[in-house]
């Protein structure tokens, strides 16, 4: 049988002509596919409609597929081949499908059986209309041919599409915008997908674990019979348990020495108090068994912390169950302890920093959050520790499953989540997983970086946790350009001394002896809480008592903070910037406060930097306004891009809703840059960016082209940032730059920016 592609095209124009909107738009299109597969011999065709609203592509008509999936499955722009080749306005073919990376494979979809792929963007003008999609088992199946008949079709559906579209929107009433759409899919062999947004980016497979905190239900199975269980069984299990514990808080120690104070020693302490393992120990005596003698006490425990009004107790719920569940274990003697969350992925309703550097150290295998909000840091820490997280809105979505026996896997590159996955897909994955062992850490990587004609570009690190330090000097960063020293404050539970700070930055220091780096002051407040902070709740804390602000209200903390860095700078440059600096009389307060710091320290003769550089952070609408004078006090500016952005464009960073006005590309952010800039150059002081702009390609060229010289990034980004820089000549980065700078219009610099990359 051959394809008739003649045939075909007069089929579908002649069916467009007697399309009629009463008989729906989804009826046409299942013609439609019928017809290109009966003409084509292909095992597959499916049209995919844009929507506006929500920016994805929805199945709208297919043949070869399950149909269940018609109006439930959804793609994104960009994602996938069908997304990419709408994003990218272009048909794209593949002979095997596999072969291109852009393969999305979808659950219980099978479409692994079918190797070749065409993808033909239906647009009108350049009006995003949709995707037509075949596709077939037998590799290579779609010629050139084929992909030119496939555009005439495209172009013919395109306008019948938008016609039909007008007039079924004067029957119906257009309905309000919806925010990014959760989307569950159940299949027939129990599987269910879940859409949710990714925290941080990764691939697990575990099996489920939740954590509901306080409603904790006790394991009703247990292997051993409770009351077989002695005195001596429990004695053993404490002291085994305390072991743990210890060895625990050891490694962490070793491994984090940064954040890791107390965590487990905090459980040793709860384990060691006469009120619960004495209680639990008289109640044995008394002729409770064992095992119901830990879950009487346990449960008191949990009723007390978690009425509590402290923010701080009510934490310890947590702390107690952990702790119990590792006692009864140890207690059954099995031989892995459930507290090791190896091979798990852990369900939550809401996680501290601290919880999540808790589930690191136990080796969970990644993390759903639900219903909870999640602070920028919380993902910030998810990305430093590398566990995959995704967050989905709808509490009650995993409610119906059972826990343990559910297999999940854990698709937090594109946010998605699959419950009780077919065996060919966690096969697809397990492939994934194997293919994904760490690459970065072993690239190449030159000692500097420069454009194609010569330009010298420094990239530095970006450093939240100690245990970032070895992979910044492996992949030899020029120095740390952002040192974040509220990570400590906000893993922990607790302020650390100076002494405690003092010894962490001397770490950082010490890992760069000959290169730049830069401790940025406390940045708490606004989505960082501390949470042993009374009074923290305030209606707008982006816009309340964050960063320098807080430093400065909060003076004795702000010392402390200022003397450790002063005493690990001792005797070798060191670098202090203030974050959120939003007029020079900030800028003046928090220096006057650092010559207090000096004259204290010298009144103490203890050794420490008398003269550092002190820098500006430029990351509010106020601070570009000022750069100048700014500049013309502090030592160099360093733009913390992220909050640009979000500051500049009202765009709360943290906001997934509005996650598509948050455009570093946006022309107003790009005046300010050149603003604060210029300010800088004035005075002859360095300027350097620290935000996630630094690594997106997009921009790139645009900042070097302004003139920034120095970017602080994700360490492990610099091998492929230092190999996109060096393909870049400066020449056509200031052009682009100055070009770039007039227009007014996103969509221009947007175009711009595609011919460019183009
Ligand atoms: C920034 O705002 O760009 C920045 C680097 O600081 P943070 O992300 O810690 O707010
Ligand atoms: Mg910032």
């Amino acid at each position: 049988m051959k394809k008739d592609t003649v045939e075909l095209i007069c089929s579908v124009s002649e069916l467009t002509s007697l399309f009629e909107s009463q008989a729906g738009l989804a009826g046409f299109l299942q013609k439609v596919v019928s017809l290109v597969a009966f003409h084509m011999k292909a095992a597959v065709c499916s049209v995919y409609l844009y929507d506006e609203d929500s920016e994805e592509l929805v199945l709208t008509a297919n043949q070869g597929l399950n149909q269940k999936y018609i109006g439930n499955l959804r793609i994104k722009l960009g994602e996938g081949i069908t997304g990419q080749a709408l994003k990218e306005l272009r048909p794209i073919r593949e002979g095997r499908v596999w072969q291109n990376p852009n393969f999305k494979y979808l659950a219980d979809l099978h479409e692994d059986q079918y190797q070749a792929f065409l993808a033909v963007p239906i647009l009108h003008g350049n009006r995003k209309i949709g995707v037509l999609v075949v596709q077939d088992p037998q590799p290579y199946y779609f010629s050139d041919n084929d992909v030119r008949a496939f555009r005439a079709i495209a172009a013919q559906l395109a306008s019948t599409i938008e016609n039909a579209k007008l007039l079924l929107s004067l029957h119906e009433e257009k309905k309000p915008p919806r925010p990014r759409p959760e989307e569950v899919v159940s299949t027939p062999g129990g599987s269910r997908f879940i859409r949710g947004v990714s925290a941080c980016e990764g691939v697990s497979i575990g099996r489920a674990l939740k954590l509901t905190g306080i409603d904790h239900e006790w394991d009703p199975d247990p292997t051993e019979s409770p009351d077989t269980l002695t005195e001596d069984d429990f004695l053993r299990a404490l002291r085994q348990t305390e072991e743990q514990l210890t060895d625990l808080q050891r490694q962490l120690g070793e491994r984090m020495a940064d954040v890791a104070s107390l965590i487990f020693d905090a459980h040793v302490l709860i384990l060691k108090d006469d009120e619960f393992s004495g209680v639990m120990l008289r109640l044995i005596r008394q002729g409770t068994p064992p095992e119901l003698a830990i879950r009487e006490v346990v449960d008191s425990y949990v009723a007390l912390f978690s009425k509590s009004s402290s923010i701080m107790l009510r934490e310890k719920v947590h702390d107690v169950r952990d702790l119990s569940m590792r006692l009864v274990s140890n207690l059954r003697r099995r031989t892995s302890s459930p507290v090791d969350y190896s091979g798990q992925i852990v369900v939550a309703g809401d996680l501290l920093p601290s919880d999540l550097l808790k589930l690191s150290a136990q080796r969970a295998e990644g993390v759903i959050l639900i219903g909870g909000g999640v602070t920028a840091h919380v993902s910030v820490l998810a990305r430093t520790l590398r566990i995959p997280m995704v967050i989905v809105k709808d509490p009650p979505l995993l409610d119906s499953e059972k826990g343990p026996e559910t297999n999940i896997i854990l698709d937090a590159d594109q946010g998605n989540i699959i419950i009780n996955p077919a065996e060919d897909v966690l096969a697809h994955y397990r492939t994934i997983l194997e293919s994904r062992k760490d690459t970065v850490i072993d690239a190449v990587v030159q000692p500097t970086t420069s454009t194609l004609d010569g330009r010298r570009i420094r990239l530095m690190a970006n450093i939240n946790l100690l245990s970032e330090l070895p992979t910044a000097q492996r992949l030899k960063a020029e120095g740390i350009g952002l040192y974040r020293s509220e990570f400590p404050f906000i893993v922990r539970n607790d302020v650390p001394t100076e002494e405690e700070q003092f010894r962490i930055y001397q770490k950082v220091l010490e890992a760069m002896p000959e290169q730049e780096v830069v401790l940025r002051t406390l940045d708490v407040g606004g989505d960082k809480i501390l949470s042993y902070f009374p009074d923290n709740a305030e209606n707008n804390p982006s816009l309340g008592l964050r960063a320098i602000r807080f430093s400065l209200r909060n003076k004795e903390m702000f010392m402390q903070q200022l003397r450790a860095m002063l005493r690990a700078g001792a005797g070798r440059p060191l670098s202090v910037m203030f974050p959120l600096i939003s007029s020079v009389d900030d800028f003046l307060d928090a220096r006057k406060i650092i010559e207090e710091s000096i004259q204290s320290l010298k009144e103490e003769n203890a050794p420490c930097n008398e003269h550092p550089r002190l820098g500006a952070m430029i990351e509010v609408p106020s601070a570009v306004e000022l750069a100048e004078d700014l500049a013309q006090e502090a030592d160099f500016l360093c733009i913390g891009s992220n909050d640009l952005v979000q500051y500049i464009l009202a765009v709360d960073r943290t906001n997934e809703r509005i996650a598509d006005l948050y455009i570093p590309y946006h022309p107003a952010v790009l005046r300010a840059i050149n603003r604060v800039v210029n300010g800088a150059l004035i005075h002859g002081k360095p300027v350097s960016l620290c935000g996630d702009m630094a690594t997106d390609e997009r921009v790139l060229p645009l900042l070097i082209g302004l003139g920034i010289r120095a970017f602080s990034m994700d360490s492990r980004r610099i091998p492929k940032i230092q190999e996109f820089i060096t393909s870049l000549r400066y020449d056509d980065t200031r052009k682009l730059a100055h070009d770039m700078l007039r227009m007014g219009s996103l969509k221009a610099v947007e175009e711009r920016l595609k011919a460019h990359s183009g």
